[in-house]
């Protein structure tokens, strides 16, 4: 239903005519990654190889959503003619970077457009061992609260800061590293074409956020893509490329809801987006990023180069709204000052659940194939 509804909105926002016609959407699954996929296919009339993560079915256990959503975007492409390959695996692996480089000579021959849109919490490397990721501040302890989804009472957190160990690990995970190797693997290839444009998503948000995204390690991971996006200018060269590093809006995804504050954070900028007319999902931002840069050739850039799909949410209205209500949120006023009931309602949506139309109570078979290039 979720990819059904996204697929529609892509449609309803018309053709992109000139847009790239080979994709290929590295953390293809899920929030942004499954956006740009479904814009570059539907929008664009794109071939796309997606690369992620998932979890097949196993007897009667479920498959993890972005596999059924993986799927439903397969059939659906297929349907509409339009070629999708997947490949579930190890992004960070040189094995999967290899497999997907056969792919694309095999089928595709070269790809127009990169989409890096990862958010793991760990990397294996190469020697076997495994590095996370961590959600900390950096400097000063983090004294904040988050909403119990079930309950919708507000618990305290407070958090340590990193220490310099996890905030490199933290780069490691997140930072600009692995989409250099990518690029690299794949110029040394030569499978991108003429022109060849790659992009990756970063947050800034808003300063109520900043002690424990934008200034925490995740913003140190960020600053560094910011890094690998100049670093890649020089290699790009060969094929007349370019990399950008886009700032998207806070929304609710896998990666966003482990994020310690971002619930009553989101919440309030839901109440306030939808009472504005501007809140977007992740589907109307991909929309519009690839309209700006391929319908408009309107890139909205800051002075460092990035291109900014975050101006409706950091707008002064906007963001006046967020300051004013950030400390006075408790759980009896929860569902009148903020859109805890949007935020909750996205949070079901994305694992499939408070559609409405659709039955949960019908028996379904819980396996669903899925044709898959790699992995299992
Ligand atoms: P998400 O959790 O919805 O999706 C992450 C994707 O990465 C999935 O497809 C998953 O399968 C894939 N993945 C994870 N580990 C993998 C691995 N080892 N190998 C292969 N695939 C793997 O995340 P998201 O929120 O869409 O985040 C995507 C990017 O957008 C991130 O860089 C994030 O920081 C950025 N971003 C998110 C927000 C937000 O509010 N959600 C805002 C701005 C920018």
């Amino acid at each position: 239903m979720d990819v059904k509804n996204q697929i529609e909105h892509v449609k309803q926002a018309g053709v992109i005519a000139d847009g790239p016609k080979r994709v290929l959407v590295i953390g293809a699954s899920g929030g942004y990654g499954l956006a740009s996929r479904i814009t570059a296919a539907f929008g664009c009339g794109a071939a796309t190889i997606g690369v992620f993560f998932e979890r097949p079915a196993v007897k009667n256990r479920t498959a993890s959503p972005g596999w059924y959503k993986s799927a439903a975007f397969t059939r659906a492409a297929e349907d509409a003619g339009l070629y999708a390959a997947n490949l579930n695996g190890d992004a960070f692996s040189a094995e999967l970077k290899q497999a997907t480089i056969e792919l694309i000579k095999k089928d595709l021959g070269q790809i127009d457009m990169v989409i890096y849109s990862l958010a793991a919490p760990a990397r294996q490397l190469p020697d076997g061992s495994l590095v996370r990721s961590t959600l900390k501040p950096i400097g000063e302890p983090f004294e904040g609260a988050t909403i119990d989804l079930n309950s919708g009472e507000l618990r305290a957190v407070s958090l340590e800061p990193a220490s310099q160990q996890e905030v490199n690990d933290t780069i490691k995970v997140m930072g600009g590293e692995d989409w250099e190797l990518w690029m690299a693997a794949l110029l040394a290839a030569d499978v991108l074409a003429e022109g060849c444009i790659t992009t990756n998503y970063t947050y800034l948000g808003s300063e109520v956020t900043w002690p424990i995204y934008y200034h925490g390690t995740i913003g140190k991971a960020k600053e560094d893509l910011d890094r690998a996006a100049l670093a890649l200018a020089q290699p790009l060269k060969k094929v007349n490329g370019r990399a950008y590093v886009a700032v998207m809006k806070g929304l609710m995804t896998q990666a966003a809801s482990a994020i310690p504050g971002m619930s009553i954070y989101l919440s309030l900028l839901f109440k306030v987006m939808k009472a504005k007319g501007t809140h977007e999902g992740c589907i109307e931002q991909t929309t519009r990023l690839f309209k700006n840069m391929f319908v408009d050739s309107a890139l909205q850039m800051d002075e460092s180069g990035r291109l900014r799909m975050d101006d409706w949410e950091l707008s002064d209205d906007i963001q006046t709204f967020v300051k004013a209500n950030w400390s006075k949120v408790t759980a009896e006023n929860l569902m009148e000052i903020s859109d805890f009931a949007g935020y909750r309602q996205a949070f079901l949506q994305m694992h499939g659940f408070d559609f409405p139309g659709v039955d949960y109570e019908a028996e379904i078979d819980p396996e669903v194939l899925m044709p898959l290039a790699f992995g299992e």
